[in-house]
């Protein structure tokens, strides 16, 4: 009997993965995601192996919630060089690996696993990612910046962290709940115990998601980045009002799905630099790609493949 082929796809899913003697490409990478559909990973992966003559692909996988442990069972057996996590897997696949890494377990997610002889790495690289963009976008380095994060989930978590360990000037943490801001500049206290200190204020602070508080702020602020969903649908508005900020700032929206994003525009319209996700998402992918093939990523390549 002739062996059925499955023609190449724009979307896999898990049924795909059981039946992967059907699977007609060298798929050995992918995303795993839901909804996946927006990813930019596969374009930028892909550019990234055929330039580096790699014979392998990159793929999206839609895959929901009660699918993840069955479809991260079934690269670990069929040898994929590993998968990146995105929405909403990222602290669920946390609980399906066999070594995080020291990253994984302080942020509470992960974003890239490698599979290693069988057993499953897991990697959390969009803290080093955001610090490459903010070098990239800004020329600065976070050791040199206050930094206001707008967020306290699974990406301002990553973001915090790496604040840390760069020793930044300073970090206020503002979170539409209060205590999960507050929770997460607590788990940070010991990085921010140095003599590090400009004028009256703290060098760690968590502060409520309110005009007064942030106007306070602002004076005190050389980066406001957005690690809040706010802004990624049509007619969201800015996560914080263009009156709240100032020519003097540097804006930074993790949100990458328009060029300007209502923070861009507002930080833009202030007389600010303001620059969009998209170079996170590059430099995260680029670490990815490192991890997995333990070799220097062609980020130029990558970076053109997204636009
Ligand atoms: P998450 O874990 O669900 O956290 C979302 C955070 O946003 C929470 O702190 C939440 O506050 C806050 N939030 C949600 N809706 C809000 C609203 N309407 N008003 C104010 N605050 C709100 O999500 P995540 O994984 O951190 O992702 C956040 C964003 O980061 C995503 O939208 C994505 O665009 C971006 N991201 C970008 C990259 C990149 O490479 N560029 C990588 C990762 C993530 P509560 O605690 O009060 O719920």
């Amino acid at each position: 009997m002739k062996k059925k082929r499955v023609v190449a796809k724009e979307i896999y899913t898990l049924a795909d993965l059981q039946n992967w003697h059907d699977v007609d490409r060298p798929i050995r990478l992918g995303v795993f995601g839901d909804p996946v559909e927006h990813s930019l990973s596969p374009q930028m992966q892909n550019a990234a192996l055929k330039h580096c003559k790699i014979d392998m692909q990159y793929v999206r996988f839609h895959i929901s919630p009660n699918e993840l442990r069955d479809a991260i069972d079934l690269i670990r057996k069929m040898e994929f060089v590993g998968v990146n996590l995105t929405i909403p897997h990222k602290v669920a696949a946390l609980e399906l690996l066999d070594t995080p890494d020291e990253n994984v377990k302080r942020v509470g997610a992960v974003n890239v696993i490698k599979v290693e002889g069988g057993k499953l790495r897991g990697f959390n690289t969009d803290g080093r990612g955001f610090a490459r963009a903010i070098r990239d976008e800004f020329s600065v380095d976070l050791r040199d910046l206050r930094v206001m994060l707008l967020g306290a989930g699974g990406a301002a978590r990553a973001i915090a962290l790496q604040c840390a360990k760069e020793n930044c000037e300073r970090l206020v943490i503002t979170n539409r709940s209060f205590e999960k801001a507050q929770k997460l500049a607590d788990e940070l206290r010991d990085f921010f115990a140095g003599p590090k200190v400009l004028g009256p204020v703290a060098r760690l602070q968590a502060i409520p998601l309110e005009e007064g508080a942030i106007r306070f702020q602002i004076g005190h602020i050389d980066l406001v980045v957005n690690a809040t969903p706010v802004g990624l649908n049509r007619g969201d508005p800015s996560p914080i009002p263009v009156r709240l900020l100032a020519p003097h700032v540097m804006v930074y929206d993790t949100i990458y799905s328009a060029e300007r994003t209502p923070l861009v525009s507002a930080g833009i319209e202030a007389g600010a630099r303001a620059a969009n996700g998209l170079s996170m998402l590059l430099h995260q992918g680029a670490l990815a790609f490192e991890i997995w093939f333990q070799r220097e990523a062609p980020i130029e390549v990558m970076r053109r493949a997204m636009l």
